[in-house]
């Protein structure tokens, strides 16, 4: 497959928010096909086995009834170019009507850059609810091994993304613990960007406004969420979650994808990446660490940063390095601000950002937080 760089959208100032269509309900999985079937006759399913597993059947079956054609190929390791050719290949052997993406961030990605390179409709079924790539028009591109490359800016949203939340219950509880983490990053990070841009235009004001909306939302409900997806219930505050995690997300980035970029968040996040001992962890549990560390960059009102701790902790997030299992000594520190120094996020924070200063809010969290 050849072009999976070149036909896609620039970063021309074009507004892109979330899915162009957005279905959530419990038990959707049985009628997948009805809704795939008004896209075309005639599917690709690409995902990994984890998660085909998870859906597979009920959707197999629902295609069937709706009588369309299915061939599936699996997925496994990165969104990387070796990976979206594959699927490419695939869809130019095979000439389906529609591709349908199943999984988490990785996996959608990959259809999506598929889709868009090869021009036919992508559907987007998330089985967790750990990031908002089922709705937005980027690719995140690592390489093989998994270094993170380029983001691939698409034409489009997905035309269509189906959410069960029966199946997104049913996942182990952090992938929806990591989505609210790096949905919160919105606001926080967010917040701070907004502080340094004279006149925001509309989109900017809405992007902000809405990641407000959402802080406030997740701390009204993401703790009963959680403990709901403990014992498995899809209560309402979980169909909530969700939707703050990935449609609400999606659309602050596509609102705000021009202005509202940066903060300190990610670039902690990146810093940590640094230890291989934080590879473990899942993105969104980087990015809440990389939250705190802000408000002490911040200089945030102690009693505020204690509210936010304890809200974390709530969320089962351990805020120190040691609580991580990540090296908290001066050597290994000093490697993290380092590299959060260096990151270009970290330049559009308000203040100049200095590695002394990250060192200070790390060891100023691991005080707080280790009560040492
Ligand atoms: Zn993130």
């Amino acid at each position: 497959m050849k072009n999976i760089f070149v036909p896609f959208g620039s970063t021309d100032r074009i507004i892109k928010t979330s899915a162009i269509q957005y279905f959530h309900q419990a038990e959707i999985k049985d009628e997948f096909g009805k809704y795939i079937g008004l896209l075309g006759k005639k599917v690709l399913i690409s995902g990994g086995t984890k998660a085909l597993r998870s859906i597979e059947n009920p959707l197999i079956t629902s295609l069937e009834k709706s009588e369309i054609d299915w061939e599936k190929i699996p997925f496994h390791g990165e969104c990387c170019s070796e990976n979206i050719s594959v699927i490419g290949d695939k869809i130019e052997e095979t000439k389906p009507d529609v591709m349908v993406g199943i999984g988490g961030g990785k996996s959608l990605d990959t259809a999506k850059a598929a889709a868009s390179a090869t021009q036919i409709p992508i559907v987007c079924i998330p089985t967790i609810a750990a990031t908002c790539a089922a709705v937005t028009p980027v690719s995140i591109l690592y390489s093989r091994e998994g270094a993170f490359k380029q983001i691939l800016y698409l034409p489009a949203s997905p035309n269509l993304v189906m959410v069960d939340t029966s199946v997104i219950a049913k996942a182990p509880k952090e992938y929806l613990v990591s989505g609210i983490f790096d949905a919160l990053a919105k606001w926080y990070e967010g917040r701070a960007i907004f502080s340094t841009i004279k006149e925001p235009d509309t989109f900017t004001i809405a992007a902000l406004k809405l990641a407000q909306l959402l802080n406030q939302q997740m701390e009204e409900k993401a703790i009963k969420a959680i403990e709901s997806v403990m014992v498995r219930k899809a209560a309402d505050q979980v169909r909530d979650v969700i939707d703050l995690n990935i449609y609400v997300t999606g659309m602050i980035q596509g609102l705000g994808f021009f202005t509202l970029r940066g903060g300190a968040a990610h670039p902690v996040h990146n810093g940590l990446t640094v230890l291989k001992e934080s590879h473990h962890l899942l993105h969104g549990d980087k990015v809440g660490y990389g939250i705190l560390i802000q408000q002490f960059l911040e200089n945030r009102p102690m009693n505020e940063i204690e509210r936010i701790v304890s809200f974390f902790r709530a969320l089962g997030l351990h805020p120190s390095l040691k609580g991580l299992g990540i090296p908290s000594n001066r050597k290994a520190i000093q490697k993290i601000a380092e590299k959060a120094c260096i990151d270009e996020d970290m330049r559009k924070m308000p203040f100049p950002v200095t590695e002394e200063m990250v060192i200070s809010a790390i060891n100023r969290l691991e005080e707080l937080a280790e009560g040492t």
